[in-house]
């Protein structure tokens, strides 16, 4: 699974707590994905971020 984050984000920070091992804030402020390919322990976490996400700014490709 690869993950990551558009331009829509509006840095809530919602993903970053849901899942700090993925998402983290750049210096930009907004979030982005710590690694371009996401551990398969941690996709559950990653899809519930993206289904919390308020703005749909996370993709996932599969
Ligand atoms: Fe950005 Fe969505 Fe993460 Fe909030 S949950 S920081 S809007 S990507």
């Amino acid at each position: 699974m690869k993950v990551t984050v558009s331009d829509a984000c509006i840095a809530c920070g919602i993903c970053v707590d849901a899942c700090p091992e993925v998402f983290g804030l750049g210096d930009d402020g907004l979030a982005h994905p710590l690694a371009p390919e996401v551990d398969p322990d941690l996709e559950v976490a990653v899809r519930e971020a993206c289904e919390a996400c308020p703005v749909d700014a996370i993709e996932i490709e599969d």
